[in-house]
């Protein structure tokens, strides 16, 4: 029972190190959070121990009545949560959902459509080298070359062209909101299954700030890290008629025992999201990165060759468009991370840089917001961050240094952990 620190410091020092990083940095990075401390607690537990292959009262192992309480808790809140008629919480992770969906639907050599990759879309949804790049027979549609919003017509056109099994909307790097009424109509036309991973954007949907895909998709997957807020983990929603082959494609399909300590976490996660603090919290996230863009697209700032795509956002994320900058998108990166801002570089459409270097930032507020930001915290970090990408090499890192220093002074992260 000797404690971590004492039977693994080196362990111990890195916990120390990164609870140290959060809270002195300002974590913007689109697909990050902090999760409450339940879900802490709830991650840190004894069902950490418990093997439960199966489901809740159909498991292959004893001694699961605890954990199919909590099972059932996550399933029920998440079927609430989002009006839908089945719900599976065992993948791992966003990307074992998404594998688990593609199982459950379709058979290997089949055809699928999604967001290509370099315009937003993710590996999961054909990329060559991912199991579903492997695995399935891959089109891809594009956002519009001027507008780089995701048109209807040119989704239709793709798809009338590739006659897809399964129609893939949803996206990791994309600022405006789908429509998945357009996107129904097109799978109806060909004859696809329509399946949303809204990995990114569930938090908004469970706060109503961002159309629900429930009641247009077959299936709907999602990570519960993101926007939610929750434990690194993935979940799937479906029409009850899915629910035989999306269950066994999940297990035994990709994975074997559910990782219940995790289970527990996307149930407390679930029941936060219920919540009218957390709906507030997501109206302080998208708020958040309008502050950004408007900022970012300051005629100071489009001066220096930086822009954003689409000119603005709907969602809790800003891409920054920098093909036109000077600086690309690693020094952008590196330049805000020794500020203490922590971003990631992001290809944009048609970039004309490598991959490895990209021509884009993706600047996130979910994890901000969590942290309490509000329109005047926002307005300070859009500022810093419009400082820093405008100075480029001769920002003066010191002094924007000192206002994140402030900033994260004010909203103490985990305080008394
Ligand atoms: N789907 C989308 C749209 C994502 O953006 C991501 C994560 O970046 C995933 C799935 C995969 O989630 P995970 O990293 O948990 O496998």
């Amino acid at each position: 029972n000797a404690p971590l620190s004492e039977v693994d410091p080196e362990i111990a020092a890195v916990l120390d190190g990164e609870l140290a990083r959060q809270r002195d940095t300002l974590e913007m990075i689109a697909s990050e959070n902090f999760v409450p401390r339940a879900v802490l607690q709830a991650q840190g537990s004894v069902l950490t121990n418990k093997y439960a292959e199966g489901y809740p009262g159909r498991r292959y192992y004893g001694g699961c009545e605890q954990v199919d309480i909590a099972e059932n808790l996550a399933i029920s809140r998440a079927k609430e949560l989002f009006g839908a008629e089945y719900a599976n919480v065992q993948p791992h992770s966003g990307a074992q959902a998404n594998a688990a969906v593609l199982h459950g639907l379709i058979n290997a050599g089949d055809k699928i459509l999604g967001l290509e990759l370099a315009h937003g879309g993710h590996l999961t949804h054909g990329m060559k080298i991912n199991f579903s790049g492997k695995l399935y027979d891959v089109g891809a549609y594009g956002v519009d070359p001027t507008t780089h919003r995701i048109e209807m017509d040119e989704v239709r056109k793709r798809a009338l062209e590739h006659r897809p099994d399964v129609i893939i909307a949803g996206w990791s790097a994309y600022p405006r909101h789908l429509d998945f009424a357009a996107f129904r109509e097109v799978a109806d036309e060909v004859g696809a299954k329509l399946w949303v991973d809204m990995a990114h954007f569930a938090g908004l949907v469970a706060a109503g700030l961002h159309p629900s895909p429930v009641p247009h998709a077959d299936v709907v997957s999602s990570t519960v890290h993101k926007t939610i807020g929750g434990p690194r983990s993935g979940f799937i929603l479906a029409k009850e008629e899915y629910a035989k082959k999306l269950n066994s494609a999940v297990f035994p399909g990709q994975q074997g025992g559910p990782l219940m300590h995790v289970i527990a976490g996307k149930a407390v996660a679930f029941k936060v999201a219920a919540s009218e603090a957390f709906a507030e919290r997501q109206q302080r996230t998208v708020r958040g990165a309008q502050i950004i863009a408007e900022r970012l697209l300051q005629a100071d700032v489009a001066d220096t060759g930086v822009s954003v795509l689409t000119g603005g956002t709907d969602v809790h994320l800003v891409l920054v468009d920098l093909r036109h900058s000077a600086m690309d998108g690693q020094q952008a990166e590196d330049l805000l991370h020794d500020a203490g801002i922590t971003v990631n570089r992001n290809a944009v459409p048609f970039d004309p840089r490598p991959p490895r270097v990209t021509s884009g930032l993706r600047i996130g507020t979910p994890a901000l917001a969590t942290r309490g930001f509000g329109d005047a915290e926002f307005t300070e970090v859009a500022d810093i961050i419009a400082t820093a990408l405008k100075d480029g090499s001769s920002a003066d890192v010191e002094a924007l240094k000192a206002r994140v220093a402030k900033l994260t002074a004010d909203f103490p992260l985990y305080p008394g952990l």
